[in-house]
């Protein structure tokens, strides 16, 4: 298990899982607009990667802060019944979008 931690006003920790040897084929897209702040794809990601952010506004959003972590098992994308979790195979683009950006930003 590893620390990550990433900014956000303060601090967010995420203990992740180990790290895949190679990419995923595959990396979940987070829709911020279509997030209703649930929070079931934090539980259902085996790899720790997903918290919550803006947990001081009404509604939060999910994001991936931990995306090198990811191995593209799609489970976060099945748990969300909001539709705001798709996965894509631009999985360079995500993982730069996902180091770049983060909702309410
Ligand atoms: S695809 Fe799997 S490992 Fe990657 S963020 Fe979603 S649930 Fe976690
Ligand atoms: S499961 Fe969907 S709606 Fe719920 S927090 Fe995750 S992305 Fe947002």
């Amino acid at each position: 298990m590893t620390d990550i931690k990433a900014e956000e006003g303060k601090e967010v920790k995420v203990k992740a899982k180990k790290k895949p040897k190679k990419p995923p084929k595959q990396m979940p897209w987070f829709m911020p607009f279509m997030c209703d702040g649930c929070g079931d794809c934090v539980e259902a990601c085996p790899q720790g990667g997903i918290v919550l952010l803006g947990l001081d506004r009404k509604v939060p959003s999910a994001w991936l802060v931990a995306p090198e972590y990811c191995i593209g098992c799609a489970k976060c994308a099945d748990a969300c019944q909001s539709s705001a979790v798709q996965m894509t195979a631009y999985v360079e683009k995500a993982i730069e979008r996902y180091k770049t950006k983060k909702p309410f930003q």
